[in-house]
């Protein structure tokens, strides 16, 4: 079975739109796409005046390189927030089709089938067993109408990751019924591996990276999706045409070169994760702190709110993570400087 078959019947005839630089991308003489000839604003950056390579070719070879897998499977976008949203647009039928989500989890799964118009359907995690998951459990839930499942490791808001081979194992069993689409926003900060070593032996299987946490971008809104190449090409075709600014594609192509910086911060940030952890478990307001593979922790308090207010009253700001499935309680915070950290440690012991 092809994966494609899982995907919306009606677009895998769509004829693409094509855009300007699609079609010619360099030439002495560029007179295709109503630009201005030449940059006449001045400000710091690159010149501005043509539109950008829809996928430019150094940032896939870059984020290739990166994460370990051909340039024919990465598509970039603005955030992995946009591959959530094309993969649920891709896959499913509004009123008909199915996404699959493990809650206690990231919010925008939920959203982009809402805005889609799919089923939702969940599994949620076992709040009482660490917020392990049950993937078994998951693949019993799966129907004929799941299109798609979203495993987020490590997950957000609780922190804890996946073990490998168990989501493998649920990868095979799907093969040919679902695309088993694994969030690893924050896998850098985590001892768990990527799954992207083994992404060309599955086809039903999808991997959202981005650069807004480890690479401390979040602002240039540069994020992809490794995939299938099939995948990536449907993908392709109901994106927007000039997806990615090009200011932010040269910063992403800076940032993608200075890997040793990148991983001696994430380490420190997972260092810094492991203090903040072991103080927050020595206050006595603090009633449970789960361990956490990324950079921030969740914790609960007998009164999140609360908390919250009086954080909030001291300068600090956290996410009140409360109304999640089995979170009541449950404040999340970000690692930040150590400074910050004392901060929000110092603030904490005088607000719960
Ligand atoms: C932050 C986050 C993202 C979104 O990242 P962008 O690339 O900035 O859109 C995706 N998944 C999870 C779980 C996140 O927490």
């Amino acid at each position: 079975m092809n994966v494609l078959d899982l995907a919306r019947p009606d677009l895998r005839g769509l004829k693409p739109y094509s855009s300007a630089r699609m079609e010619a991308s360099a030439a002495a003489v560029m007179l295709n796409a109503n630009e201005a000839p030449q940059a006449f604003v001045s400000h710091a950056g690159p010149a501005l005046n043509r539109y950008p390579m829809p996928q430019p070719p150094p940032l896939l070879a870059a984020l290739a390189a990166r994460y370990g897998v051909p340039e024919s499977s990465v598509l970039a976008g603005r955030g992995s927030d946009e591959a959530i949203d094309l993969l649920v647009r891709a896959f499913c039928r509004a009123g008909q089709d199915a996404v699959l989500i493990c809650p206690p989890t990231f919010g925008m799964y939920q959203v982009a089938a809402a805005v889609q118009g799919a089923k939702l359907q969940s599994v949620p995690l076992d709040a009482r067993n660490g917020f392990s998951l049950d993937l078994a459990a998951v693949a019993a839930a799966v129907t004929a109408s799941t299109r798609l499942v979203f495993l987020c490791s490590p997950n957000n808001p609780t922190g804890g990751v996946l073990p490998r081979e168990p989501v493998l194992e649920l990868v095979r069993r799907l093969h040919g019924r679902a695309l088993v689409v694994v969030d690893e926003a924050y896998v850098e900060f985590s001892n768990a591996g990527s799954l992207a070593d083994v992404l060309l032996q599955y086809p039903n299987l999808a991997i959202l990276r981005t650069l807004s946490k480890a690479f401390g971008l979040a602002a240039a809104r540069i994020g992809c999706l490794l995939a299938d190449p099939q995948v990536i090409e449907l993908l392709r075709r109901i994106m927007a045409p000039y997806p990615l600014p090009q200011p932010c594609v040269e910063l992403a192509l800076a940032a993608l070169q200075q890997s040793a910086a990148v991983d001696a911060w994430v380490r420190s940030v997972a260092a810094e994760r492991e203090r903040v952890h072991a103080s927050l478990r020595l206050l006595p307001g603090v009633l449970d702190v789960w361990p956490s593979q990324a950079n921030f922790l969740s914790f609960r308090v007998s009164d999140a709110q609360a908390s919250w207010t009086a954080l909030a009253a001291r300068g600090v700001v956290v996410r009140d993570v409360s109304h999640y499935l089995g979170l009541a309680g449950a404040l999340r915070v970000s690692v930040g400087t150590a400074a910050q950290n004392d901060a929000f440690l110092h603030a904490l012991k005088e607000s719960c």
